[in-house]
């Protein structure tokens, strides 16, 4: 039994949930001098950042790579993982499978009107975008792209390569939920092509990165920098109000806490939240989750560039393909994504026909032979219009929520909300 501060004292911060959304915050909070501690359920921290090494190939089982923006590249200075990290080169391409062939995703105005990703017609169609309307935060993320870029610009680039972001369907998400903040950031009004030629005619991104040893040396390196302020094997199991403050039990013993703070899955915390509010539970139990089939696949390839996602149009079960070969020097080593939104059934089937899928099709779209390696199942965040349910959510006061179905799922978007909760918390 562990007691951080009595009851009359409770200026401790429990935050629960070790993945990065609570091991960046506790990095913030740390740098402000506050106390806390982090409970991580499972005995590894990273949540769904997983590396591990099968029949001596490393593989990541969640994100294969995440963007080198300025707020990771001082992130992974300070934590002394310079050495560690692994840029991809600059000239990989990405690419989209549809009508029997990889096409690549043009990434300025000129290589977008030579490029076969679509249609002449669709081009043309194109430079009618400044006189479409702009978004309205009610329509579907599909009906916004094909109402502004025609529908095979949207079925065949900007919906696979959006989706995917997601894992999820265009057609089930709404602009006012998952899109509106992305072109709010980009400074994207009512024309994104007057944006992109405002901004010289071509889309620029930090570079994808990862680390020797995977994606989990992130958080394993942000948790040995908080040392004793993370705890694994500690499972929260419920948060009692106590005066202004809470109790929070662990297997192992309780907390007193001044703050509570949530980093956990939706259904984990509906499950926390149910017996202090039958409204919120049942409005964070009204969350979609799609499904992934994650294929690690070993093949022997000429494949050049980040990997390819999967038109709308073509009905296969692999939406996505990480080429961690070419990317990041992983000798043969690809991971297919199956289902997602788009084809939730196939997830549900059997690992050998989850594996027989995966090699099936990555020969249907790369015209290459493999063998499945590894194979996992994970669930994303949908943010599609199951996300109503949080309009006019009220959390019990004292307790915060940072996690990837509140706010930007990627690990950039986690890091960036991890610093503006903590400037809420220490006021
Ligand atoms: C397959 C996949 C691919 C992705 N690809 C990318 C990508 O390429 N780029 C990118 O930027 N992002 C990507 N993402 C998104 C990003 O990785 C996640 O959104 C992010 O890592 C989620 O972190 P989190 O801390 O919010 O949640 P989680 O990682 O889910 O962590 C929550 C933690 O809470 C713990 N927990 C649960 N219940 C309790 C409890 N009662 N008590 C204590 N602890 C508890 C869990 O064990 C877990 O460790 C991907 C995600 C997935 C699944």
């Amino acid at each position: 039994m562990y007691l951080l501060s009595g009851p009359g004292d409770p200026t401790v911060i429990v935050v629960v949930g070790g993945g990065i959304s609570g091991l960046a915050l506790g990095r913030e909070l740390a740098a402000c001098g506050a106390d806390f501690v982090i409970l991580e359920a499972r005995a590894r921290v990273g949540g769904v950042i997983r590396s591990d090494q099968v029949d001596g190939h490393l593989l990541d089982w969640g994100p294969q790579r995440t963007r080198l923006t300025r707020g990771m590249a001082e992130l992974i200075e300070q934590l002394g993982l310079s050495a560690q990290l692994v840029v991809a080169p600059s000239d990989r391409d990405l690419f989209v499978y549809w009508g029997g062939r990889l096409r690549r995703v043009p990434f300025t105005i000129g290589d977008f009107l030579t490029s076969d990703i679509v249609s002449a017609a669709a081009k043309v169609r194109l430079a009618l975008e400044p006189f479409t309307g702009g978004p309205d935060p009610e329509e579907s993320v599909a009906r916004y792209f094909t109402r502004k870029a025609g529908r095979e610009v949207y079925e065949n680039l900007v919906g696979p390569l959006y989706g995917g972001l997601y894992g999820s369907d265009p057609a089930d998400m709404v602009v006012g939920r998952s899109l509106h903040h992305v072109l709010r950031e980009f400074g994207v009004g009512r024309s994104l092509v007057t944006k992109l030629l405002r901004a010289g005619g071509r889309i620029t991104a930090p570079p994808a990165c990862s680390f020797a040893d995977g994606m989990e040396a992130l958080p394993a390196a942000i948790a040995a920098s908080l040392g004793t302020r993370v705890r694994t094997g500690a499972a929260v199991r419920a948060l009692i109000r106590r005066g202004p403050g809470w109790s929070v039990e662990t297997a192992t013993g309780t907390l007193e806490a001044s703050a509570v703070v949530l980093t956990v899955p939706a259904p984990a915390a509906a499950h926390l939240l149910k017996p202090l509010s039958q409204d919120v539970f049942q409005r964070l139990t009204r969350l979609r989750y799609n499904p992934l089939g994650v294929v690690h696949l070993h093949a022997e390839t000429e494949l050049s560039g980040m990997g390819f996602q999967v038109s709308l149009t073509e009905p296969l079960a692999l939406r996505g393909v990480t080429f961690n070969d070419s990317l990041f020097g992983r000798t043969h080593v690809y991971t297919a994504y199956l289902g997602g939104g788009v084809r939730p059934d196939v997830v549900a089937q059997d690992d050998d026909v989850l594996a027989r899928l995966a090699v099936e099709e990555f020969r249907v779209c790369t015209g290459y032979h493999s063998r499945p390696l590894a194979i996992a199942r994970e669930e994303m965040p949908a943010w599609d219009r199951s996300w109503a349910a949080l309009d006019g959510l009220r959390l019990p006061p004292g307790l915060h929520v940072t996690a990837n179905w509140e706010s930007r799922p990627g690990i950039p978007g986690r890091l960036a909300r991890a610093r503006a909760l903590a400037g809420t918390l220490m006021g």
